[in-house]
């Protein structure tokens, strides 16, 4: 039997956006694990600037080391933006996929990196940070649309209840505009609401303040109260209240340069005596968890056993007359 070769055969483009974009650029080299260098097409590219990945969605994200934006990048090898996602079919008569908000959100932010602009979903925060959806929910975390662009809105509420400020996650990685206030907010505490009905249901001896919304919900996930910093830099003489009662205060200090800060401000704010430091064995309480969460547990536990006070001395009436006489 002979095999004709079909002399038209249909011209289907690659349905991996990495392939698609892979197919018409020059200079490439294949890094493995799925990451490629190429001479970028938009500027006059010597070397190969031009840096290729998949992102966890499928996408393709490029990256030019000289600063040429996404869509200048697709722009000079034909495709659009609409072509670094696994959707080909979107522009092809089939139904349009719920991507397609952020597409809409990426053209118009031409002049940033595809990264910033993509946005982020409560399911998508929920995965990464391996945290029940419903966990969020209780936070009041919600999917939410900051003009095109997905983000999770997260409400940070004081001792009524009252939601008293607004931030918006639009990035699961670190980068420039990963979070936002909500204008005319000033950065809050995270979790006081909770903290409040933690102490319904009895006294709340023991307390760790952390740096940010996942990390109290990774320590809520596994029954730890906790309230997280809006920032390092400092606490805020108005929040010590929600810290009244409570006799043992943990502090988490990070392996960076706000660690250092906090470990500054701690020796000066007005519960510093009931404040204890503690050092994890990873960059903060999330990634912590994520290296391992069957072992988070005794992870967790092991670093606060290796707590140290603030005041090692303290309370020491003997000392605090003195230096209140000195004054
Ligand atoms: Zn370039």
């Amino acid at each position: 039997m002979v095999v004709q070769d079909d002399p038209c055969p249909p011209i289907a483009p690659p349905a991996d956006p990495i392939a698609r974009v892979l197919a018409v650029l020059d200079g490439i080299a294949d890094h493995g694990h799925g990451q490629y260098g190429a001479r970028c097409p938009a500027h006059d590219d010597a070397t190969a600037s031009l840096s290729v990945a998949a992102g966890q969605d499928g996408r393709a994200l490029l990256y030019c080391h000289a600063g040429c934006t996404a869509k200048a990048i697709v722009a000079a090898i034909g495709l659009k933006l609409v072509d670094l996602y696994p959707t080909w079919g979107a522009r092809h008569g089939a139904p349009r996929s719920t991507l397609a908000p952020r597409l809409r959100r990426v053209d118009v932010e031409e002049n940033q990196p595809l990264l910033v602009a993509t946005g982020l979903t409560l399911a998508e925060l929920a995965a990464a940070k391996q945290l029940p959806i419903e966990l969020l929910r209780r936070f009041g975390l919600r999917d939410f649309l900051l003009g095109d662009l997905p983000v999770v809105r997260i409400p940070h509420h004081d001792e009524d209840g009252t939601v008293v400020a607004v931030q918006f996650r639009r990035l699961l990685t670190s980068g420039p505009g990963k979070f936002v206030w909500r204008r005319g907010d000033t950065p809050a505490l995270f979790g006081v609401k909770q903290l409040v009905q933690a102490r319904r249901h009895g006294p709340v001896e023991s307390l760790v303040l952390v740096e940010g919304a996942s990390d109290v919900l990774t320590l809520e996930h596994i029954g730890v109260v906790t309230l997280g910093l809006p920032s390092a830099a400092h606490f805020a003489s108005e929040w010590d209240s929600a810290l009244d009662g409570i006799a043992r205060i943990e502090v988490i200090i990070e392996g960076d340069t706000g660690g250092q800060a906090v470990c500054r401000w701690l020796r000066n704010v007005s519960w510093r005596t009931r404040a204890w430091m503690v050092r994890l064995p990873a960059k903060d309480v999330s990634e912590l968890y994520l290296v391992d969460p069957s072992g988070f547990v005794a992870a967790f536990q092991a670093a606060r056993d290796l707590a140290v006070p603030v005041h090692p001395t303290w309370p020491n009436a003997a000392s605090v007359t003195i230096a209140a006489r000195r004054r």
